[in-house]
This record gives C-alpha cells, sequence and structure tokens, in this order.
C-alpha cells in the first residue's frame, strides 16, 4: 500500500487524511503551524505530522492541499526531498496557473481538483466522507504519465468521488461559471442586503431570514482568502462569468421597471427548468 503524504493541513488536506487513514494507509502530514500538526494528529487524520517537507520523502503519493497561491512554492520546496518516483497532486481550485507552473519542475504530477467544501475551514471542519459523490477533477497534460493518472483516479475514486478529466482551460472556465461566479454572486447578495440604511429593517430582515436565504449565501459566507484566489487565479473566466451575471440582473430590472410580467415570469420558467441540468450530484 503506498504511503500518502499530505501538504497543508485545512478542510480539504484534512478530509482526505481522514477518509484515507480510514481505508488502511499511512498518511504523513505537513502543515505550516505546530498546533495545526498537533490537531492533526489527534483527529486521527495523519498518523505522523511535521512542519518540516522532508517528512515526505517516505511518501509515494503526495497531495498539496495549500492555498492555491502555496501550491507550486510548496512543489519547489518539496523537489530535494522527494523520491524520484513520486507522483505529486494538487487540490486547488484553478488548474491553469498550476499546470503551467509545475510542467518544468515535476513532470510526474497531476492536476486535480474535488469539488466539494463547507463555508468553513481549518483542519477542525474536516469531515469523512466530504468527497463522496462528489465531482473529482483531473487535468493531465501531454507530459503526465498515463500511470500516475490511473493511480490518482483510483485514490479518487476511493474517496468515493465522480471522476472527470478535461484540460486545465476547460477545467478553469466550467468553474468559473459553477464556483467561481456563485461565490461573489452570492457574496453581492450578503452585501446588498446590509446596504439597507433602516436598522429596524435590518433587524427585522435579520430575524426573518430563512431557507432560501441560508441556500443562497452559503459561499458567499464562506472562507474569503478561498475566493480572492479564485478571482486572482481565474481572473479571465471570473469576469466573463461576472459580466455576463451583470447582463442578466440588468436585464431583470428592465423587465420589473418596464412592468413586463409574462416575459419575467417565461424568464424563471426557462432557469426552475435549466437549474437541474446542473444538480444531477445531488445525493
Ligand atoms: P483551509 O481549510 O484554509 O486549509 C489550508 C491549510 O493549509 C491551512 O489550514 C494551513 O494550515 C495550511 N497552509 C497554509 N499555507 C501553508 C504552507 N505554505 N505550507 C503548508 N501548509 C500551509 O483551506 P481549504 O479549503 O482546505 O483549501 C485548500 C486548497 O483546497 C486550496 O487550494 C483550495 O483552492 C482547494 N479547494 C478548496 C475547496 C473548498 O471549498 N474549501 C474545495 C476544493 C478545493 P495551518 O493551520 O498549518 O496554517
Amino acid at each position: 500500500m503506498m504511503n500518502i503524504g499530505i501538504v497543508g493541513l485545512g478542510l480539504i488536506g484534512g478530509s482526505v487524511g481522514l477518509d484515507l487513514r480510514n481505508l488502511g494507509y499511512r498518511i504523513f502530514g505537513v502543515s505550516r503551524r505546530e498546533q495545526t500538526c498537533q490537531k492533526a494528529i489527534a483527529l486521527g487524520v495523519v498518523d505522523e505530522a511535521s512542519l518540516e517537507l522532508s517528512l515526505l520523502s517516505i511518501a509515494d503519493l503526495i497531495f498539496i492541499c495549500t492555498p492555491i497561491c502555496d501550491i507550486i512554492p510548496t512543489l519547489e520546496q518539496l523537489i530535494p526531498f522527494l523520491s524520484p518516483s513520486a507522483i505529486l497532486t494538487d487540490v486547488g481550485s484553478v488548474k491553469i496557473p498550476i499546470m503551467e507552473g509545475v510542467s518544468q519542475i515535476w513532470p510526474n504530477f497531476v492536476g486535480g481538483h474535488p469539488l466539494a467544501g463547507k463555508t468553513a475551514s481549518g483542519i477542525e471542519v474536516a469531515q469523512l466522507g466530504l468527497f463522496e459523490n462528489r465531482p473529482y477533477v483531473l487535468t493531465p497534460n501531454g507530459n503526465t504519465p498515463l500511470e500516475s493518472v490511473e493511480k490518482v483516479e483510483a485514490i479518487a475514486r476511493l474517496l468515493k468521488s465522480q471522476v472527470y478529466l478535461c484540460d486545465p482551460y476547460e477545467h478553469d472556465r466550467a468553474v468559473a461559471w459553477i464556483s467561481h461566479l456563485p461565490v461573489m454572486a452570492s457574496a453581492s447578495l450578503i452585501a446588498a442586503c446590509m446596504s439597507e440604511t433602516n436598522p429596524t429593517i435590518v433587524k427585522l430582515a435579520q430575524e426573518l431570514a430563512s431557507s432560501g436565504f441560508q441556500d443562497t449565501t452559503r459561499v458567499g459566507g464562506g472562507n474569503p482568502e478561498l475566493g480572492r484566489m479564485m478571482a486572482q487565479y481565474n481572473s479571465l473566466e471570473m469576469l466573463r462569468s461576472l459580466y455576463s451575471f451583470r447582463d442578466e440582473i440588468d436585464e431583470f430590472i428592465q423587465h420589473i421597471e418596464q412592468k413586463n410580467w409574462l416575459i419575467l415570469e417565461q424568464k424563471l420558467r426557462y432557469t426552475q427548468q435549466n437549474r437541474k441540468l446542473f444538480l444531477h450530484h445531488e445525493s
């Protein structure tokens, strides 16, 4: 059985560790803070933890689960410790900058992105089964050894994910629509509600907010650092989707201003029918 390394013991890294350790793999974890390493051991996420990347010299497969901006620097620092046959993979929400950055450094790298998350972040919220029934995208390029893709794919299936292979460009454009745009749309919704100037109304709205508000604001109330990095590292596609979103909002405003009630309802019928095309993973 392979030894698994994980760098970045947070929500995603911790959840990968919990699942794979439960399946009998030996897990070696590296994180930035000593406190997190101790928690990872206490929570059963890893067998051994350290602040030093040298711990991973015995790992056969290493998951880089740091924030997006630290993925390539982490990989560079790992190189001196890696066994020549080590396979590296990451879980970053953006793939073009990672695949471009990695190709010169360590070709035995399989870009990955599990589409599973939570509002909270950090090792405390790591969860067994987080990836179950969720998509897990792999973005190999022409240099990626096929055997390594197959090994990472097999691990993603052990996490009970549904595996998809695509190129990094397709990945970044697709996730802009269904993951990165929703973060900004949902954040705008919260910010708009906070623009109410009457304190009595604000208080009442806060008390009345129920499941609809909870559903539509979950991702806008998530990890701000992650949202910032989605925008920073996938700017082009994020802007494309946001411009389109702005056009849609403008269209709704126009229909309401012009009292086009029938057209508005037709539009809502169209969105009602099309929503389900995106939600076939729901369990
Ligand atoms: P997170 O809960 O904040 O976990 C990241 C952890 O990495 C932090 O807790 C931190 O641990 C550690 N870390 C930070 N810099 C490090 C470094 N230079 N070296 C080693 N460890 C470092 O964030 P996350 O949500 O798990 O996100 C991690 C990655 O998963 C990101 O690349 C993100 O794009 C991707 N992702 C996130 C989601 C999601 O919805 N959350 C979904 C799919 C993919 P310390 O406590 O030790 O500082």
